[in-house]
Formats: structure tokens, sequence, C-alpha cells
């Protein structure tokens, strides 16, 4: 007998889970409350009392395809008939490189090398190590910094969490464990789609360049570190930056990829391309944890060619065959779809129904790109409240700090969607008149 707890009532298990687990971001003291889910199919996710909500999170933007989706659930069970999990040092298997194939396909032409990781953070490390080891190969003994922005969220490792917006990300908590970079502003651009504040990262840069070893950031929407959204103008601007100052540029659309923004990649909105590519996420279709980080053949030579050569990273479950699998399922199932329509039509719904959420007392500002919407209030929102509220009304959406967002599963139908945008305009009004 290993377990004393009676799982035929949910009430029983949910005590245990309060009292012995961690979710994201809670304190133990004073739990925050969680519903317990039984089953997920299509957009709905189901709770152990019963209740099906809309989901507008795509589980923090991965299963664009919705769940229990039985091409994705025929792939994981084809290849766990073969092998679930093999060590990816000196084996190799089908899945990683059928996968490794796609990713070289579909993302920019001088992206070559792959690195198949095991969760978005662990590719944010990687790039990071891929563009210090090849500065260190070429001789620039002196960039070992990186630049980034405030707001942004690459993860929650250290070295992740180094490059993450330094107020957000509890810089201070960590100081002198937290390797030091460099930040500028986060990006703001006007009405006409160009860079407002381009100055306070060209400075920055041409200051610093001969300690920098790359940039890193997430194109077109800073996510978990704000919801901001920004345009291809600046984005160029950065790229061509880096170009004539020799830094690298690190792209992280462990967010933005897959189509979330409208593009298969975010950076397409600008015609750039990155030097490292980090994707995560939606790679598997939301089934399980995987992420890959991509570079170009100069850079990977460029680091083979140095001291040691080998890029210093291998972890236990890296490649893992059923992770891969699902994930070219995944992107296969992806490119067949209409996805640009669906989003195309996401998009539409979104800005014509968030649209009067703007009148509102308590709302700041709406925004919407691709298939992300955003509700900013003026203040912080009680998640005490609002998430039982949210749930009351039929939808799971998981608002933090000022946000009430949406990133739905792209299949989402329209009287669904509506569900969402109803019960965030229900929400938002509740919060104006008792302001
Ligand atoms: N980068 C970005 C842009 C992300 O949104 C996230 C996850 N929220 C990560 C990195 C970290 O990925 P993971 O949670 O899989 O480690």
């Amino acid at each position: 007998m290993t377990t004393s707890i009676d799982y035929t009532d949910a009430a029983n298990w949910l005590a245990y889970d309060v009292d012995h687990i961690w979710h994201p971001y809670t304190n133990v003291c004073k739990p925050s409350p969680v519903f317990p889910v039984v089953a997920a199919e299509g957009v709905m996710i189901e709770l152990a009392d019963g209740r099906r909500l809309v989901d507008g999170m795509a589980s923090w933007w991965a299963a664009i395809h919705g769940y229990n989706q039985p091409v994705l659930n025929q792939a994981i069970e084809t290849q766990l008939k073969s092998m679930s999990h093999i060590m990816f040092g000196g084996l190799t298997h089908e899945p990683a490189v059928r996968l490794a194939e796609t990713l070289i396909n579909i993302t920019a032409d001088s992206l070559q090398h792959v690195f198949l990781a095991d969760s978005g953070s662990v590719s944010v490390e990687v790039a990071m190590k891929m563009a210090l080891q090849y500065q260190l190969a070429r001789g620039n003994k002196n960039k070992t910094r990186l630049l980034s922005f405030r707001n942004a969220y690459h993860g929650d490792t250290f070295g992740a969490m180094s490059v993450c917006d330094p107020v957000n990300g509890m810089h201070s908590l960590f100081q002198g464990v937290l390797a030091q970079h460099y930040f500028a502003d986060a990006p703001i651009c006007n009405e006409q789609g160009q860079a407002d504040n381009f100055e306070d990262f060209e400075n920055l840069i041409r200051r610093q360049h001969n300690e920098i070893a790359a940039v890193i950031l997430e194109p077109m929407v800073q996510g978990a570190g704000g919801m901001r959204m920004y345009c291809a103008d600046y984005l160029h601007k950065v790229r061509a930056l880096c170009d004539e100052l020799n830094v690298l540029l690190i792209l992280d659309e462990i967010a933005t990829g897959f189509g979330r923004t409208g593009k298969l990649f975010a950076y397409e909105h600008a015609g750039i391309r990155p030097d490292i590519l980090c994707l995560g996420k939606a790679l598997t279709g939301g089934y399980m944890t995987l992420a890959a980080t991509l570079t170009s053949r100069h850079i990977a030579e460029t680091i083979g060619g140095g001291e040691p050569g080998n890029l210093m990273h291998g972890p236990t479950f890296m490649a893992n065959p059923l992770a891969c699998s699902v994930a070219s399922a995944s992107i296969n199932l992806l490119l067949a779809s209409p996805w640009q329509a669906r989003i195309d039509r996401i998009e539409k719904q979104m800005r014509a129904e968030l649209q009067r959420c703007q009148e509102l007392s308590a709302v700041k500002n709406v925004r919407v790109m691709g298939a992300i919407g955003v509700v900013e209030l003026q203040c912080e929102i009680d998640m005490h409240w609002i998430q039982p509220r949210f749930v009351e009304l039929g939808v799971w959406l998981r608002p933090f700090n000022n946000l009430i967002y949406i990133m739905p599963p792209y299949i989402i139908e329209t009287e669904q969607l509506s569900k969402i945008t109803s019960a965030i305009f229900t929400v938002v009004t509740e919060l104006s008149v008792s302001k």
C-alpha cells in the first residue's frame, strides 16, 4: 500500500495537494486555490465536479490544437510501442532526425544545427552557452555579457533568470548568484509602427558591445514579463546593429513560435533571421516538455573549432523519442491546417469583442496581436476573487499582475471565444463598478 487517500473523492486528493505540492510561483503557507481537472478534450477542460470550462490559455501558449487530439495521441501511441526513451549520448533515432529536419526546413534558411533540450528555460541556457562559446572561439574573451530588455521573460533557471526583467525576475533576491547582464528599456513603438525608443538600446549596445556576446529578445511580443507588443521596425533595427557590432542575436520564440502572432515565427514579421533561435511550448502541441535551440552552420562550426569544441550541454532526456514524435506530428498537423485563416479570425474576433472593455474605468489598455488578446487593468488583480469568478462563468483564464489575457487553442470556435470575451467583459465591468 503506497497511498492511503481515497481517490474516489477529489476533495481528498485536493486537500493533499494543498498540504504538500508547490504550484507555479506559490507559497505553501498561503496556498492559492487550485481546481482539480479530470479531463480535457478539444477546447474544453473538465473539472472533477463535472463543470466544463472553455480554455482560453492553451496551457500557457502550448496546446495549439486543443486537448486529446487524435493525431497527436496516435503519434505517441505508435512511438510508445517501439521505445519511449533512449539516451542520446552515443545513440540516435528517427524521431529526433525527423524533427530536426522539419525544424530546419520551416525556420530561416541559415539555421542548420539543432540542439533538442528538455524545456524552454534549458533551451535558453543552451542558446546562451552557444553565444558565449562562439565568442570565446573567435578570441573575443571580453564578450561575456548578454544584452536583454526590461520586461523580458526567458525562463526560471539561473542563466535564463539573469536575462529576465531585473524587477519581475527578482534579481535582488538572488543577488550575488545571478550573472550581471545589460538591460535596455522595453521596446516601444508608435501608431505608425515605428520604434519610438530605440536610442536606449542603441546607446547601450554602442557603448558596451566589446563586452556583449549576444542580444536576447522575444520578437514582437514580450510575454510573461508584461504581454507587451511592439513592431517589426524595432526588430529590423536591432538586427542591423547586431550585424554592425559583431553581436549575435538570440530570438526566444518559445512563446511566439508556431503561428501565435500570425506568422509561423514572429521574426518573419520583420523579415529578419536570428543567429540563434529558441523554440518550445507549442513545439509538441502542448503534449510533452521539449524545446529546441537552432543555430547557423557558421556558429556551430566556430564553436566546434574552438576550445573545447564540444557544446557543453547534454540533458538526460535530450531528444526524448515520444516528445520528438509528437512534435513532428504537431508541426505537420499545424502546417496542414488553415492556421493562418484561423488566427486571422481569432484576431479579428478578439479585436471586435474586447474593444468594449476599453470604455470601462478599470481598464488601462486593450491590445491584440494574432491569437493573443490582452486586457490590461489599472490595478493589480485579486486572484482569489477573479479565478473562481471566471470558473463560475465557464471559462479558464489565468490572469497575472494587472493582466487578463487570452491565448486560446487555434481550433477554438467563434461561440467559444465569445464566451471568453463576454466573461472578461463581465468581470471587468464588476471591477469597474466596485472601484
Ligand atoms: N521563454 C519564454 C518567452 C517563455 O514564455 C517561457 C515560458 N513561459 C520560457 C522561456 C521558459 O520555458 P519553460 O517554462 O518551458 O522553461
